[in-house]
């Protein structure tokens, strides 16, 4: 068992392709993982063992009838909760949504069952999505498999602990701020935002339309890469999605080629308020590229600095109006409907119960910053704001290939750190947010341990929009030198297994 899940994803798709073991074996040896570590990590909301085994005989009965598959069909996949599933529940960790079944399927699970990927269950997150620590749950803790009292990061939480614990060899995730590249790092992982419309919102609970960004966790570059193309893509359900094709991520991930490449280095994302071991791992990999022929140069990016307060603006303002939809009537919980309250008053108190604090705060944070009289100062500056960062990055991208920053400001914190401090957690997002505002791709791989902590730092490798693959060309050069230097790093968590 622990044969097939030390195998990379890569690796076990081309084990199943060739008969050397089947999908229902895999899936059964990661059922098993589950059974043995869930219990300490809680990762997952829901396990689907029943469904899984069923799609895993399914799978392997297309392969023996020659059916030509991509190269994950047979692989088990970890489905973050925010994901619809026609087959299983989806509550995106709210009690609002507590035992919801959605009548389809989101295109991303769509597209993960015609790749013949096997759904295990789905994944722990912050309620709606908001938050940096998956402690935002109504229904569990997530730990993070480096060190179980920390945090696993945030919102996607639950999926980059189920990796990082060898209970997936890959999970979906949602960035909308951070949440795929803030998890990946802290858990070291690789994790990849793609492009904004280059995978689609279909079926996905809405926290913040213009920024939510589906993208997929993995142990190594490749794997990332192979889940990234088997969900990516034009989808006509979606309104912005991109009629373009998928950028060649796999190929940019087996090359590894770098020399050449303009890597900038962003002035305004790496400050001394960062922690000293991240500070450190950055600067290191910079030498690095630039010892694998990179030519590194300073870029000055001064709207950045705005980014966090543009953010909290705009993403709390489009989330009061998506989360409207929970109004008691249409979906899940319903409170006080005794026949002698006014629709109104059973509404108020579904949404009373319904949603913890944090939803409710960027409810009210929103619905304050789109109220009339308002909303040229907050929201639409925030907007402005939004272009001027934009501007940053299109003038940053005129003079280099990609730009680089520490992922994250510190590596895992302690759960309960800062549960009491939202700005404090707000923070982790520092780095990644001017992405998601100007919605293009980005990726954080691993770039070793911080001395004081032994736990993972992430290096961010940001790209032009539709250039998703320049980040996985720059994530594998990394992966690789690193490799040689100190050997596998997942190695060293107390859950590896094999490696
Ligand atoms: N941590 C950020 C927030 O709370 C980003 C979340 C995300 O990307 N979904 O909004």
């Amino acid at each position: 068992m622990s044969d097939i899940i030390s195998l990379t994803a890569a690796e076990l798709g081309a084990a199943i392709k060739a008969g050397e073991t089947s999908s229902e074996e895999a899936t059964a040896a990661y059922l098993g993982r589950i059974d043995a570590v869930d219990d300490q990590i809680g990762a997952f909301l829901h396990v689907g063992r029943e469904s899984a085994l069923e799609q895993a005989r399914a799978v392997d009965a297309r392969i023996a009838a020659g059916e030509e598959l991509g190269p994950l069909a047979g692989v088990p996949v970890a489905h973050k909760d925010v994901f619809s599933t026609k087959d299983m529940p989806t509550t995106a960790a709210s009690k609002i949504l507590e035992g919801w079944r959605p009548p389809y399927d989101a295109t991303v699970t769509a597209r993960l069952r015609e790749a013949g990927m096997v759904i295990l269950g789905k994944t722990n997150m912050d309620e709606f999505a908001m938050g940096s620590s998956t402690e935002n749950s109504a229904y569990q803790v997530t730990r993070n498999p480096w060190d179980t009292g920390r945090i696993p990061g945030g919102s996607s939480g639950g999926s980059s602990a189920a990796v990082a614990a060898f209970e997936a060899p890959l999970a979906t995730g949602t960035d909308t701020g951070g949440s795929i590249r803030q998890p990946a790092a802290v858990c070291g992982l690789v994790g990849a935002k793609p492009t904004y419309g280059g995978s689609s919102r279909y079926g996905m609970i809405a926290f913040a339309s213009s920024l939510d960004t589906p993208g997929p966790f993995a142990r190594n570059v490749l794997d990332a890469a192979l889940l990234h193309e088997a969900f990516s893509g034009h989808d006509p359900h979606d309104s912005t999605s991109i009629d373009a094709p998928v950028p060649p991520v796999v190929e940019a991930a087996r090359s590894g080629e770098i020399e050449g490449l303009r890597v900038g280095v962003v002035k305004e994302l790496d400050s001394d308020g960062f922690q000293a071991g991240v500070r450190q791992r950055f600067h290191e990999s910079l030498e690095l590229l630039e010892s694998l022929g990179a030519k590194i140069v300073e870029v000055s990016c001064p709207s950045f600095d705005a980014a966090l307060s543009a953010y909290y603006l705009i993403a709390p303002s489009e989330c009061s109006s998506n989360l409207a939809r929970f109004d008691a009537m249409r979906y899940g919980l319903r409170v006080g409907d005794d026949g002698t309250r006014s629709a109104e008053e059973v509404m108020s108190l579904t949404r009373a119960q319904g949603f913890g604090p944090e939803v409710k705060r960027r409810i009210m944070l929103g619905t304050y910053a789109l109220s009339s009289g308002y909303y040229d100062a907050y929201y639409g500056s925030a907007q402005q704001v939004r272009t001027l960062i934009k501007r940053d990055f299109d003038a940053a991208f005129g003079s280099v290939d990609v730009l680089v920053s520490p992922t994250t400001p510190t590596t895992a914190f302690p759960i309960g750190e800062r549960t009491e401090d939202p700005m404090a957690m707000y923070l982790a997002d520092l780095c990644t947010i001017p992405t998601n505002l100007a919605g293009n791709a980005a990726l954080s791989v691993p770039c070793g341990l911080a001395p004081e902590d032994n736990l993972p730092v992430g290096l961010q490798i940001m790209a032009p929009a539709l250039a998703d693959d320049r980040t996985y060309r720059v994530a594998a050069a990394v992966e690789r030198a690193l490799a040689d230097r100190d050997g596998a790093l997942l190695a060293r968590s107390p859950y590896a297994v094999g490696a």
